[in-house]
């Protein structure tokens, strides 16, 4: 059959306007709406038949009973809804009645021809109330990963659902002080609620003094919520590449985080002004710095890229060490693999297993007969405080083994975290 017999049979199934006519041929003469198509056909045949033209109105349409009308007022209702809300990329979903899908199938049917021929209503309506949407607000379309999603409900007229993807913010964070967690530490007693239950009812919990957290301050606590009042968001989310021990500091290069905030209405906060913000705050406690816009790939980046570490410790031994022995140690620790058994200290709920990882480079100074300092750049992964104690042998080498004395630290600072293979930060995790 030609285009025009089988646009015959079509219009000899029922009333059809002129989107759902063209439709059926959508993977024809590209450039070319499916209302062009439709419109083109119709005059073919009045023409090749002498008949009078006459277009029929998507109101009479049986197909999709008028919806091929409404592409402007659905985007001109999209528009309204996401007004206030700042994003460069969107995407359109439409929710189909199921009745019209089935006309749509039913017509091809009908008309003889594949039931699958051309394009589906649905593409079709996203497609066309999308590219006016994008006219309207300035905006372009993002199938992959747009800011913004308007879900239109066809089923209840007007409904238009918006979501609002995350935005992100990449930096590096340095903790200047001993004894702040990372992200906020809800209190074990209370679960965070900060309160419980006295004799005569609800009081504050006293493990936590009625906070719910067992610390006052956080790297998140500081960093998360200025980054989600920036962009005017619902919640802020802290994701760190790894973490310290509560007691260590996080000193000179920082380590690599993404905030991240959900539902934002605006998408590109200064980040000067957001870093100076931060910094204001924390006082000196923590310090931020390189804040960056970031895609949501940077959360996975920071989560998963390996990363080596270097700390420096302070080392008490339990009896003298020599110089020359303790600098034959180092020479020992200088390149070596590590076996380590599950420290006793770390999550129970963690399997134990022995591991391995690399000492890179390692170096230090006794300060006195029975203290010194040491700097260690090693794998990610490595337990650097069981390296120089041993861990009751379950590390081996270690430092205390070596010198075959104990050996504890006493302080630890982390100074560098840093890709392996690559660094965290590539121009294609960012926004800016
Ligand atoms: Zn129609
Ligand atoms: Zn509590």
């Amino acid at each position: 059959m030609t285009v025009i017999e089988d646009a015959r049979a079509l219009l000899a199934a029922g009333p059809l306007c002129d989107a759902c006519l063209g439709r059926p041929f959508a993977d024809r003469s590209f450039g070319l709406t499916n209302d062009e198509r439709g419109r083109a056909l119709r005059t073919t045949i009045a023409l090749a038949e002498d008949t009078d033209y006459e277009s029929t109105p998507p109101g009479e349409c049986w197909i999709c009973e008028g919806h091929c009308g409404e592409y402007e007022a659905w985007a001109d209702r999209v528009a309204d809804e996401l007004e206030g809300i700042h994003f460069e990329t969107y995407q359109v979903g439409t929710r189909v009645p199921p009745l019209v899908e089935e006309n749509d199938r039913l017509l091809r049917a009908e008309a003889g021809m594949d039931e699958e021929a051309g394009e589906r209503f649905k593409s079709e309506f996203n497609r066309e109330v999308g590219k006016r949407v994008g006219r309207k607000t300035g905006t372009a379309v993002d199938f992959e990963r747009p800011d913004v999603l308007a879900l239109l409900n066809l089923e209840r007229e007007g409904d238009v659902e918006i979501q609002i993807n995350p935005a992100f913010v990449y930096g590096r964070y340095r903790k200047l002080e001993r004894d702040i967690p990372q992200t906020e530490w809800p209190c074990r007693e209370c679960g965070g609620s900060g309160k419980e239950l006295g004799p005569t009812g609800e009081i504050d919990c006293e493990y936590c003094g009625g906070s719910g957290y067992l610390y006052d301050e956080s790297v998140e606590g500081y960093v998360a919520p200025l980054v989600r009042d920036a962009m005017d968001g619902e919640e802020g989310v802290f994701h760190g590449a790894g973490r310290e021990d509560v007691d260590a500091r996080m000193l000179e290069r920082g380590r690599p985080f993404v905030a991240e905030v959900k539902e934002p209405h605006r998408r590109t906060p200064s980040v000067e002004t957001l870093e100076a913000e931060i910094n204001d705050a924390a006082a000196g406690a923590i310090e931020v710095e390189g804040l960056r816009l970031a895609t949501h790939e940077m959360v996975e980046r920071v989560k998963e890229h390996d990363a080596s570490k270097t700390y420096r410790m302070d080392v008490e031994f339990g009896e003298r060490v020599d110089p020359d022995a303790f600098e034959a140690a180092l020479d020992e620790l200088r390149g070596a693999t590590i076996d380590q058994f599950t420290p006793e200290r770390v999550d129970h709920r963690r399997a134990s297993v022995t591991r391995t990882r690399d000492v890179y480079e390692i170096d230090g100074e006794l300060t006195d007969d029975t203290h010194a300092t040491i700097e260690l750049h090693g794998a990610g992964g490595l337990y650097v405080k069981e390296l120089v104690s041993g861990d009751n042998g379950r590390t081996e080498p270690s430092l205390a083994g070596l010198l075959d004395v104990t050996a504890e630290v006493t302080a630890l600072d982390v100074v560098d975290v840093r890709g392996e293979n690559e660094p965290f930060e590539r121009e294609v995790f960012f926004r800016d």
